[in-house]
């Protein structure tokens, strides 16, 4: 049956995988497109992706998303994209104190780029310091036992200014957006009344003020919310959060530090070049992560404070490995106050694949695209096809990405498997009662 590109689609969170739906919505044609986000302004706070910068990088050791991640940068790299996209590189490495499993994890990256046709003339090993400093000539840190490898088809892109520019360019081609706490916010979804299920459809929306809104299709980007609005994917898909940090700098040290590439040491964490316009540096530890998980449905969700208020804090075995990290590379910084300190979250699934299907027992009119596991924001030029073929088509046809019925509560391993996680997820009250140790102590 041919598509009919008049029909009403819903399309609720205008976070990075929303804005690039609706995008790619309009490109194909699509004249109805109406966007619900609960925040009031779009970047919005809500979102994973609201933030300084994200890594874009098509190292994988699975071909599978390479080849997917490797479109995407093509993407980045035209006039749409490009403001935001910066080629900077990227060093993969692990230090002396790293554990084996991430040992293991550089190797298979750097065998997956090395002989890779499109990668190998921008790869550079690097072995010691010395090969390190070669590098980053403005760290006069040890570096100790460093070991990895520059990838120059990689580096960043800044993440909160992307959704802006799509935002702008969006509204001014007719996308309708309905933003804030009551209109924007979707507490409930509408179905048809019937008793056979085959026949159930999603109908529209319920907001927050209580109006409703109908429409034929309706795609849900809610990024660590989506069981909130489909419980059933509470199985297979957990809230999960990261840690964030920054470091203020003097323009003279932005400056300086103009140009690095990405740093991604593997058993500390990763660090961009500052931020020009705010004179930040970012840094984000790396770990397993934290879920929020509720005894009595086994369903981890973002607490809900963390829609009023930033938690301001990072823990403090965080805080630990980004200044060790420091003191290896950037000394002179490493016992500067952090700043802009929050818990972001994300939506994990156990074996980092995403979801992208129809919801089952809804036939064609409920969408779903979650599961993002914390490596979904360098996909954004791209997620919105996804979604067009998978209206055309009807069905999902990668076996990876479709609805994944769980018995009980599935996501229980919460992902500590995938090789590029180091560490053992916790929960996030553990780290509260960390946190209020460490307080006591210092008083
Ligand atoms: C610390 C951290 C580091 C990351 N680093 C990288 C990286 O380096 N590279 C990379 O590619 N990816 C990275 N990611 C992942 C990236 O941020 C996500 O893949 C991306 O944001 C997923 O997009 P999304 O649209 O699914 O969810 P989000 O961007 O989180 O958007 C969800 C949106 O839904 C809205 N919403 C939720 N519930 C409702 C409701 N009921 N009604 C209306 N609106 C609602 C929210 O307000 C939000 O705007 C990182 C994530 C984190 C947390």
């Amino acid at each position: 049956m041919a598509l009919d590109r008049t029909e009403s689609v819903t399309v609720v969170g205008a976070g990075a995988w929303g804005l690039s739906t609706a995008l790619h919505l309009i490109n194909a044609g699509y004249t109805d497109v109406t966007v619900f986000d609960r925040a009031s302004e779009i970047p919005s706070p809500y979102s994973g992706a609201y933030d300084l910068n994200k890594i874009i990088r098509a190292e994988y050791e699975d071909d599978f998303y390479t080849e997917f991640a490797l479109e995407a940068i093509k993407r980045w790299k035209t006039p749409f994209w490009g403001a935001n996209f910066h080629q900077v590189g990227y060093v993969l490495a692990t230090s002396s104190a790293a554990p084996e499993k991430a040992v293991n994890h550089l190797q298979k990256a750097l065998l997956s780029v090395k002989d890779h046709p499109v990668f190998a003339p921008g790869i550079v090993p690097l072995s010691g310091h010395d090969d390190f400093r070669n590098i980053y000539w403005q760290f006069p840190g040890p570096m100790t036992g460093f070991n990895g490898y520059l990838n120059r088809l990689a580096g960043y892109a800044h993440s909160s200014n992307t959704m802006a520019d799509i935002y702008r360019h969006l509204s001014g081609r007719g996308i309708k957006f309905v933003l804030g706490p009551k209109e924007g916010e979707v507490v409930k979804l509408l179905y048809s009344t019937t008793r056979d299920l085959a026949q159930r459809r999603c109908t529209g929306v319920q907001l927050q003020s209580g109006k409703v809104y109908q429409a034929r299709r309706t795609i849900l980007c809610l990024g660590a919310w989506a069981s909130t609005l489909i419980p059933d994917i509470g199985s297979f898909v957990v809230a999960k959060c990261w840690s964030v940090a920054h470091v203020r700098l003097t323009e003279r040290e932005c400056d300086y530090l103009r140009g690095i590439p990405v740093l991604n040491v593997r058993d500390l964490g990763f660090f961009f070049e500052p931020d020009p316009a705010t004179k930040l540096l970012k840094l984000c530890p790396l770990g397993a992560g934290y879920v929020n998980t509720d005894k009595s449905t086994g369903t981890s969700l973002p607490p809900s404070e963390s829609l009023e208020t930033p938690t301001n804090y990072i823990p403090a075995s965080d805080e630990e490995k980004l200044r060790r990290l420091l003191r290896e590379t950037l000394p002179w910084l490493a016992d500067r106050p952090f700043v802009e300190q929050k818990m972001c979250w994300f939506a994990d699934t156990s074996d980092s694949d995403y979801c992208v299907d129809f919801v089952p027992n809804t036939g064609d009119s409920l969408v779903v695209l979650s599961g993002d596991s914390g490596h979904g924001f360098k996909m954004m030029p791209i997620v919105g096809e996804w979604v067009v073929r998978l209206l055309a088509d009807g069905k999902q046809d990668l076996s990876r990405w479709r609805w994944k019925q769980v018995e009980g509560n599935g996501g229980k391993e919460w992902g500590d498997d995938v090789s590029w996680r180091i560490g053992t997820t916790k929960e996030i009250d553990e780290i509260a009662e960390e946190q209020d140790r460490m307080m006591k102590a210092r008083l």
